[in-house]
């Protein structure tokens, strides 16, 4: 047996894994504006898939996306380490900015499967549909205070 890589031993949920459960999710939806449903599935660096459906809202900004649901779902059972992400719509359509700059918060590079109802149509990655992230180090405060540094400067 060879080893070639620290992942080859994990074993996590395959894409098949991941559309079934964006798909139950996606049934789950609630999108009574919109009409256009969205289910999501992730899977944490422990194994574990994590869903997610649209909820829509009457006061339209306040929708929250499938992807955005399945991520705070990771987050509450202990996982911000991710292996990979299925999105689920009638159009294998992109996540949104929001959703992408959500995702990028906790992963820079994360494989990412588009699916409609028949099954996978496009495989990208977080990198390719978000390349300049707005990252974690560019917020005040995150590393170096940059206040502090100047006070330094001016003594
Ligand atoms: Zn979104």
């Amino acid at each position: 047996m060879s080893e070639t890589g620290a992942n080859q031993n994990r074993r996590f949920p395959d894409w098949q894994a991941l559309f079934e459960a964006a798909r139950d999710a996606r049934h789950r939806a609630y999108a009574p504006y919109s009409g256009y449903t969205v289910g999501a599935a992730l899977v944490g660096s422990g194994g574990k898939i994590y869903s997610g459906c649209n909820v829509e809202n009457v006061s339209y900004g306040l929708t929250l996306c499938a992807e955005r649901v399945a991520m705070a779902s990771a987050v509450a059972g202990g996982e911000r380490r991710w292996e990979r992400l299925l999105v689920l719509t009638a159009d294998a359509a992109v996540p949104c900015g929001a959703c992408l700059q959500v995702l990028a918060e906790f992963c820079r590079d994360l494989p990412i499967a588009l699916a409609n109802e028949t099954g996978i149509v496009r495989l990208t990655a977080l990198s390719q549909l978000l390349p300049q992230a707005f990252a974690s180090e560019m917020a005040p405060g995150s590393q170096k205070e940059p206040h502090q540094t100047d006070q330094e400067f001016i003594g």
